[in-house]
């Protein structure tokens, strides 16, 4: 019980807290500390990068969200001059127009 915080003593500087990934309990020095070692904090940050990553693919996938990972010059599927089959030129202004989320 030695760190145990006292509410209202402003000597208390150590305080018993629970790891935010694992549960177990640490002393607690710092108030930004929220896991119980590295280890738990960097499991913690990949975990949540992976929920963001998971979120952000199924948004792309349903056509919500338009990626613009790739979306610099000379990306596109248009080339610089028209196909001469008319219906290859119409497929890939269409798979352009999808590309970039103009057409529904
Ligand atoms: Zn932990």
């Amino acid at each position: 019980m030695l760190f145990h915080r006292i509410p209202g003593d402003p000597q208390a500087r150590f305080y018993i807290s629970r790891c935010k990934y694992c549960g177990t309990k640490y002393v607690k020095i710092a108030n930004k500390t929220a896991f119980c070692s590295d280890e738990c904090r960097c499991k913690s940050k990949q975990d949540s990068k992976a929920r963001y990553q998971r979120k952000r693919r199924k948004l792309i996938r349903d056509g919500e969200l338009v990626s613009n990972e790739n979306n610099y010059v000379g990306t596109g599927f248009l080339s610089k001059h028209r196909r001469t089959n008319f219906k290859d030129e119409y497929l890939s202004i269409l798979k352009e127009k999808r590309r970039i989320g103009v057409a529904f």
